[in-house]
């Protein structure tokens, strides 16, 4: 997975979540509605096998067995414009079919509420107060906000269930 594409997929995330809390809408960046699939390259996505941003994971060139880390050197054509229609194909087949609807909230945020985790935005400091520092925000706290960095720090993701489960 690429440390950017998390990195971004929880900002975007953090930045939706001021405005997304328990409300159904469209997707925030291709516009489908709830029930609809993602157009190709959404930002919103999830990724059916790891469960992270689809366009920021690496998962469609490990089915392929490509070396990220290697991949300037070994496959330059493909490090420069991306995957090939062939690697698609081979992508489509196994994970193409397990691709998740839009359900009109941010991917995530229904476990976390499922889960009590919760997080708060600190305006004063410009920052989230949240897992694993700040253990007592509930969703009875005013402004909570669910707390989508702990559930990737502490769930796995479940391909069978398509969903963060918590770890036993
Ligand atoms: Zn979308
Ligand atoms: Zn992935």
């Amino acid at each position: 997975m690429g440390e950017d594409g998390f990195a971004g997929w929880l900002e975007t995330a953090e930045r939706m979540a001021t405005v997304t809390t328990s409300e159904l809408h469209d997707c925030h960046d291709c516009g489908v509605k709830p029930g609809e699939l993602h157009t190709p390259g959404c930002d919103v996505q999830r990724c059916p096998r790891c469960g992270m941003q689809q366009i920021g994971c690496n998962c469609i060139y490990e089915v392929n067995n490509i070396d990220v880390d290697d991949m300037e050197t070994e496959h330059p054509s493909i490090y420069k414009n991306g995957p090939t229609k062939q690697m698609y194909a081979k992508w489509d087949v196994e994970w193409g079919t397990r691709q998740q609807l839009w359900t009109g909230e941010w991917p995530g945020i229904a476990e976390c509420r499922e889960y009590g985790f919760w997080c708060l935005w600190d305006e004063a400091n410009r920052r989230w107060m949240g897992w694993p520092k700040f253990k007592n925000i509930t969703a009875e706290t005013p402004g909570a906000q669910e707390d989508l960095n702990r559930l990737v720090g502490v769930c796995r993701w479940d391909i069978d269930a398509q969903k963060w489960m918590q770890r036993r």
